[in-house]
């Protein structure tokens, strides 16, 4: 290890996600020696814990018809005056090269998501499904003992604690009736057929969603014998005549600089679990128990560039979603399906609704803000629902009553985290908002559920609101009345999968300064750099899709520039 330090390499990358392991692939490719820092003692940081899924418009996998200029309307509609033209059109074209080399040239594989509609599939070149694809699951074994690094996937994806799925069968499972069932048995079986490998390695070995990603990312790397440095974080850049040629590291409590003649790709994510930063740069309130993202996100790389003379942007941002926290759990637990699936609701503390639920987890998220600074206190926020809910659908770790009725489930899930009542008044009186106004809200709620349609915020309008709607019997998936007690609620939060604010970078992912000029050797990709995406988020995969092509652009970037 310490013998890796005292040679140089061509190129460094920090942070072993989505965009710092296609970056090292890539590199690798053009013929660099690559070495990839990862401060963690698990490679895959929310890549990892990620569904997994990857936006990429055009892609040859998908059925609906699509075309790049389709994909750029799509994007300059969205991201309106915020978003840089000229970086979204590098993305529509640069995304489709990524994902046709990798497929050819790697491990990595993603299938369609064919329903998966944009988050604005209705805008001008939004598509009903397609352009979001999941990667495909892997046997794990295939990482060798590299499988017992992998960082463990977020809990919420596991099904009953103990395996994952793809987000096709999550799908079915929701909505499926026996089919779901049967879909469920299956999987447990082939569970239970691991039990021997898992005993193994000290977990599933089956790789479902963002572990399947990140799996099969390292898989690639390790045929191609590109390294990993678990343990080793960035401590500060190394600058030499305007030039970035090294980084300095710390390990067993002493400084070393590790060098790199094409210089440094920042790969180190976000800053969404540190508490300084949020309190500098977001919105307000914030907690870092709201995220749902990795421990480690904790801004080193776009300080680290900042200290260097980069500029930062985009810093009040994040991928909003609204979560929850749930007991004995250090993660924020999104509320992603939840929030669109009927009989249910989300009010401020004054009782009132204040925004369609199932819209994008983007503007549900944004939306907690929104209405907490316009006077009505909605940090938190809470999500309010009836026992037929409670009968039919998970709510965070809780399984649907069908499969734990409340008698099996533990006081501090029933009680504490979802405020069983006997009626309104007594979950009104819990939660401390007016009695009457949360009856009044769930009462005009009941009558537009009953009439199929949402007048007040549109719930249910767009593909997007419906695809994690359930759609049985029902005109419209995402709406059903709340009236069967027992009644509950849990606590809503501003949580996020992650900031999307950071090192300004041009659109070969070189890091600039104030004045537009470039940092020599200096790179940065994924959530450690400022968004493509703006201040929004054109479907799901809207953030692993830039990390994965603007961290090979990078690379690129670096291989060309031989001074
Ligand atoms: C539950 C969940 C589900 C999600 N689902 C999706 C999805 O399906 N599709 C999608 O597009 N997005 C999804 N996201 C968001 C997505 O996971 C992230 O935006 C994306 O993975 C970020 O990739 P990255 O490469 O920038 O960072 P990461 O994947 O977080 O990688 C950064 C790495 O850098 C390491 N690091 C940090 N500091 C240092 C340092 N000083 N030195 C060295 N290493 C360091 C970290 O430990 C980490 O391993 C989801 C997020 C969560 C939490």
């Amino acid at each position: 290890m310490l013998s890796m330090m005292s040679h140089d390499v061509d190129l460094i990358v920090v942070g072993s996600g989505a965009a710092g392991m296609a970056a090292a692939l890539r590199a690798h490719d053009l013929g660099l020696r690559v070495v990839v820092l990862e401060k963690s003692e698990h490679f895959g940081g929310s890549t990892a814990m990620s569904g997994g899924v990857c936006w990429v418009p055009n892609n040859p996998n998908m059925k609906a018809s699509d075309s790049s200029e389709e994909a750029l309307d799509y994007l300059k509609h969205i991201t309106g005056d915020e978003g840089d033209p000229e970086a979204l059109e590098v993305y529509v074209r640069e995304s489709q090269r990524m994902l046709d080399y990798l497929t050819r040239n790697s491990r990595v594989r993603f299938d369609p998501l064919d329903k998966y509609a944009d988050y604005y599939a209705e805008a001008p070149g939004g598509k009903p499904g397609g352009r979001s694809m999941e990667s495909r699951p892997m046997d794990g074994t295939r990482l060798g003992d590299a499988l017992r690094t992998l960082r463990p996937p977020h809990p919420q994806s596991q099904i009953l604690g103990k395996f994952g799925i793809t987000a096709g069968m999550a799908h079915s499972l929701l909505t499926g009736g026996w089919r779901g069932t049967l879909l469920m048995a299956w999987c447990f079986l082939g569970y239970l057929a691991r039990t021997f490998k898992r005993r193994v390695y000290g977990r599933d070995t089956k790789l479902f969603a963002g572990n399947a990603l990140a799996g099969r990312l390292r898989w690639s790397l390790l045929e191609r014998g590109v390294p990993i440095e678990l343990g080793l974080g960035l401590e500060g850049l190394v600058e030499e005549s305007g030039r970035i040629v090294g980084v300095e590291v710390e390990r067993a409590g002493q400084r070393q600089v590790l060098r790199a003649a094409r210089g440094v790709i920042l790969a180190a994510g976000g800053f969404e679990k540190n508490a300084a930063m949020r309190a500098e740069y977001g919105p307000q309130p914030s907690s870092v128990e709201w995220t749902a993202a990795n421990p480690f996100s904790r801004g080193d790389g776009i300080r680290a560039g900042a200290d260097a003379g980069a500029s930062l942007s985009l810093m009040d941002e994040a991928w909003w979603t609204p979560t929850t926290k749930v007991p004995r759990s250090d993660l924020g637990w999104v509320l992603v399906v939840e929030k669109n699936l009927p009989g249910s609701i989300f009010i401020n503390q004054h009782g009132r609704r204040f925004c369609n639920e199932a819209g994008p987890y983007v503007d549900a998220g944004r939306a907690l803000y929104e209405e907490h600074e316009a006077g009505a206190p909605a940090v938190p926020a809470y999500m309010v629902f009836d026992a037929r809910f409670r009968h039919n659908y998970p709510v965070g770790p809780v399984a649907p009553g069908y499969a734990a009725p409340d008698q099996r489930t533990p006081r501090r899930l029933k009680d504490d985290f979802m405020n069983r009542s006997n009626s309104l008044s007594e979950l009104a009186a819990k939660l401390g908002v007016p009695e009457a106004q949360l009856c009044a809200t769930v009462n005009r709620f009941n009558e537009q559920a009953r009439a199929g349609l949402d007048d007040d915020f549109g719930r249910g309008d767009t593909l997007s609101d419906r695809y994690y709607g359930d759609p049985r019997g029902r005109t419209n998936p995402c709406l059903a009345a709340i009236e069967k007690p027992p009644f509950y609620a849990i606590a809503v939060y501003p949580g996020d999968l992650g900031t999307k604010g950071g090192v300004q970078t041009d659109s070969s992912g070189r890091a600039l300064r104030a004045d537009g000029s470039v940092i020599a050797g200096l790179y940065a990709a994924g959530n450690n750099a400022a968004s493509v995406m703006a201040r929004t988020y054109p479907g799901a995969g809207g953030t692993i899709g830039p990390a994965l092509t603007f961290g090979f652009l990078a690379a690129e970037a670096a291989a060309r520039d031989d001074r």
